[in-house]
């Protein structure tokens, strides 16, 4: 049993902090177009917590809807934050690299390799998956 420790995060000019108080999954590389294209990487390493877990600092992150998702961003310099699924209304994915110690939670495996950049080469060992994984639970 760990105890769930504070997890810190903010964007990159700092007017958004935010803090997860609650337990946090490992995630994954996802290699999804959306992801590609929301930050303009070639993929977004994600952590999952529960929603009420999440509360912001500082600052009102935006939000844009998009393929029935909402993803949440800095307004001012656009680190991207947060993702979720209505599908999913308790659940809140994370983006691992807006956190103070990305280090914390390393991704599982990559995930919606259909869609991935060419000239990405994946040689890390990790769990490599078309689409989404079935969910463990
Ligand atoms: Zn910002
Ligand atoms: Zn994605």
């Amino acid at each position: 049993m760990e105890e769930n420790k504070t997890v810190e995060g903010g964007c990159l000019c700092g007017a958004i902090r935010y803090a997860i108080r609650g337990e946090i999954r490992n995630g994954y590389h996802c290699h999804c177009v959306d992801c590609r294209r929301s930050s303009a990487a070639p993929y977004v390493t994600w952590a999952f917590c529960k929603l009420e877990d999440y509360e912001i600092l500082t600052g009102i992150p935006a939000k844009i809807e998009h393929a029935d998702r909402v993803r949440s961003f800095c307004s001012k310099c656009g680190t991207p934050l947060t993702f979720q699924d209505p599908k999913k209304p308790d659940d809140l994915d994370v983006t691992v690299c807006s956190m103070d110690n990305p280090d914390l939670f390393p991704p599982n495996g990559h995930i919606w390799l259909e869609d991935k950049v060419s000239w990405v080469n994946l040689n890390d060992g990790l769990t490599q998956h078309y689409g989404y994984p079935k969910p463990q639970t």
